[in-house]
């Protein structure tokens, strides 16, 4: 739960950040305290120090996503990192210095180091991650703005046959004429019938779940 992740952030801040930032670094934790990308990151960074000295996020910098993964960089006092996030967990990336691996590369749709560096420079001066990244015009599952189809597969896409939830109603095997999908190629075909049929675009209005972390409701550090 995000909110448990939120209480655990202040003891780790306590143990992990030098005594004369703590409060800044509470500070920008409070900035994203209902944005569970932000959360995940701090909570990942803070939880496991990545390389074991005290320090302290200063920045986030959303660089890319895809499929829901969001791929940010994390600037702290000493040094910068990169982290991948999504709603319920941050995973640690690699250092700046020591550049994104090619999986990491690849899975952004980057060739080589040299065209990420080529869309993002030495990655200084770059816009932080606004804490009004997360409101109702984006998706809160794959992070689709309002009016853009959702990554495929997405829980809160509503299927255009039967206006259920395209990720689990039964439409696939009725579109498809099969008991069970058994391969990538069937949920290939089963998404060009869907956008035959005309995808159902993100609409926050009608779509977008309660949220059990937004709002005034949320639980803040005693
Ligand atoms: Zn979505
Ligand atoms: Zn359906």
């Amino acid at each position: 739960m995000i909110s448990d992740k939120f209480k655990e952030l202040d003891l780790f801040i306590e143990y992990g950040v030098p005594k004369k930032q703590q409060r800044q670094a509470r500070a920008l934790v409070e900035t994203f305290g209902h944005d569970p990308l932000a959360i995940n990151i701090f909570h990942s960074f803070y939880s496991t120090l990545p390389d074991a000295t005290e320090d302290c996020i200063e920045k986030l910098v959303l660089l890319e996503q895809h499929q829901g993964q969001m791929l940010f960089l994390v600037k702290t006092t000493l040094s910068s990192y990169f982290y991948l996030a999504n709603n319920d967990r941050a995973a640690y990336g690699g250092s700046e210095r020591e550049g994104l691996t090619k999986e990491i590369l690849q899975f952004y749709g980057f060739g080589t180091q040299e065209s990420f560096e080529k869309k993002f420079g030495d990655l200084s001066g770059l816009t932080p991650y606004s804490p009004d990244f997360i409101t109702s015009q984006v998706c809160p599952v794959c992070y689709c703005l309002e009016g853009e189809p959702h990554e495929f597969g997405c829980p809160i896409e509503v299927c255009p046959w039967c206006d259920g939830q395209l990720a689990s109603c039964d439409c696939r095997f009725e579109q498809l004429g099969v008991t069970e999908i058994s391969s990538d190629k069937e949920l290939d075909h089963f998404h060009q019938l869907a956008i035959k049929k005309g995808r159902i675009t993100y609409d926050a209005a009608s779509q977008r779940p309660a949220y059990p972390t937004a709002g005034d409701d949320r639980t803040k550090p005693q």
